[in-house]
């Protein structure tokens, strides 16, 4: 599924749980996503490490154009080692980054362990995947290669590695990739359920690559790589550059972008501040990201093409996230993960009785935004991850947890990904069992309701279990009082006769 089409997804199925309410059975299904993918699936690129600097991009080759061992037909799944590096929770939960060795051999096994922890630290310290990082897993993927580092085409130099990864893509010498179909399968054996792959070669040279499978080498700026190139994977950010990307769809689809005729509302208007003029000149930025506005030249245009921010991690590696693409990928790593982890009493319909109800509760990932709210028939009766219920519910009716997450990164959150629900059914003081249904009109044997001797014949017939929500709405009502109270004295002796038959 393309990356578009599995954001839509979680999405549907975070609305579908909101809508049933009863969600955490659908919240916590096991979505087995193959990889995320990043635009055309054959692109290449480099983003530019300095504002100005030449951008790389190229169209991936056929395999057998690249020198190395790209011809190599695919191999048997070669033997590996799993660890995980930061752990947020489940699977299916979670979005699971997996950083795969190539270039490092099996005496050099600690050092990948390492540099695969220190680039997990590095991306999940940083901007919104630091905000989010009780959402995201990470791992790292051993394979051994035979021989230690990366080609390095223009000088000669090769080696055999596990993935293949070589320099000098295409002729540009800080580009480098990997074997894409190789590295997908290894990590598809290893873990069927993952996220994102991203190769860390052995090698100390600037550079990398952007595409479905991300590629970092381990000079210390190459982090500023990952982080660029995951936003296009999880958030479909475009690049804010304007260095000419011949072939390159047209349109203004991402998040962060906007041709000339889509200036008005803008994608990212709740981030404009009244009186930011659109079209916004240059010689009115007053910092790196403000104002926020719609400055011209993005997606690889001079002309034509505006972005939210004067600069953004997205048009120069040395630069932090705008808040429009921070935004995005907040959004983008809620799209995918569930803040919501269980709940208690796993049952979603209660019966108790009045002011002896469970308490409930529900656990949540560990993102320190994240609010509970707790709602009985929509009205607000209490915060936090436990409920006790005391005297705060009485009748029939629905319990609701709300997870919000209150991030400030987020402006607008038109699909509700920052919140999931989860609802129970209670009964209170019915008789009715679940199953049985408490709103139905339930049979009872006669010589079961024999103790309701002062029952109104009119508002509940002899013979018949009461109804939880007759009971409700003649109370809010504010019908005869003696009608009540006949209502009460009925559920009383139900309550004793559900006592009698257990
Ligand atoms: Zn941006």
């Amino acid at each position: 599924m393309k990356h578009a089409a599995r954001m839509k997804h979680a999405a549907r199925m975070k609305h579908a749980a909101r809508m049933t309410g009863c969600c955490v059975a659908a919240t916590l299904l096991v979505w087995a996503w193959p990889a995320l993918a990043a635009g055309p699936s054959d692109a290449v690129h480099l983003p530019p490490r300095t504002n100005g600097a030449p951008a790389i991009h190229t169209w991936r080759n056929a395999p057998h154009a690249v020198p190395g061992r790209f011809a190599d037909p695919v191999q048997a799944i070669p033997a590996y080692e799993l660890h995980a590096i930061h752990t947020a929770g489940a699977h299916t939960a979670c979005l699971d980054l997996v950083f795969v060795a190539d270039g490092f051999t099996a005496l050099e096994k600690e050092a990948f362990w390492a540099a695969a922890a220190a680039d997990s630290e590095a991306l999940l310290s940083f901007g919104p995947y630091a905000a989010s990082q009780g959402l995201i897993n990470t791992h790292a993927l051993f394979v051994a290669s035979a021989q230690s580092g990366a080609d390095h085409p223009s000088t000669g130099h090769y080696v055999d590695t596990a993935f293949n990864t070589t320099f000098d893509y295409n002729g540009f010498e800080r580009l480098a990739v990997a074997d894409n179909t190789k590295v997908l399968q290894a990590v598809g054996a290893a873990m069927p359920d993952f996220d994102l792959a991203v190769v860390l070669v052995n090698d100390p040279q600037y550079g990398g690559s952007g595409g479905p499978v991300p590629v970092a080498s381990l000079d210390a700026d190459s982090v500023s790589i990952l982080r660029h190139e995951l936003a296009h994977n999880i958030a479909d950010l475009a690049d804010e550059y304007t260095s000419p990307y011949p072939g390159y769809p047209a349109g203004d689809p991402e998040p962060n972008v906007a041709s000339a005729q889509h200036l008005d509302p803008l994608k990212w208007q709740a981030w404009i501040t009244m009186g930011t003029a659109i079209p916004t000149d240059d010689a009115a930025a007053t910092g790196p990201q403000l104002p926020i506005g719609a400055y011209e030249g993005a997606r690889y245009q001079d002309k034509g093409m505006f972005r939210p921010a004067p600069m953004c991690l997205m048009r120069s590696l040395d630069q932090p996230f705008c808040p429009v693409c921070a935004q995005a990928v907040t959004l983008g790593i809620a799209a995918r993960t569930e803040t919501l982890r269980s709940r208690l009493p796993a049952s979603d319909c209660v019966v108790c009785k009045p002011g002896a109800c469970p308490a409930f509760s529900v656990t949540t990932a560990d993102v320190p935004t994240l609010q509970v709210r707790w709602s009985w028939n929509g009205s607000q009766v209490a915060t936090g991850t436990t409920f006790l219920p005391g005297d705060k519910i009485a009748g029939d009716g629905t319990l609701t947890a709300d997870v919000r997450d209150l991030t400030t990164l987020v402006r607008s959150d038109p699909d509700s990904l920052l919140v999931e629900s989860v609802s129970w059914t209670i009964h209170v003081g019915c008789a009715a069992a679940c199953g049985a249904g408490c709103d139905a009109d339930v049979a009872v044997a006669a010589d079961d309701a024999g103790g309701a001797t002062d029952e109104d014949p009119q508002l509940a017939p002899p013979k018949r279990k009461p109804s939880c929500t007759a009971a409700r709405a003649a109370t809010a009502d504010g019908r005869d009082a003696a009608a009540v109270a006949g209502l009460i004295l009925l559920a009383l002796a139900a309550v004793a006769t559900f006592k009698r038959s257990t």
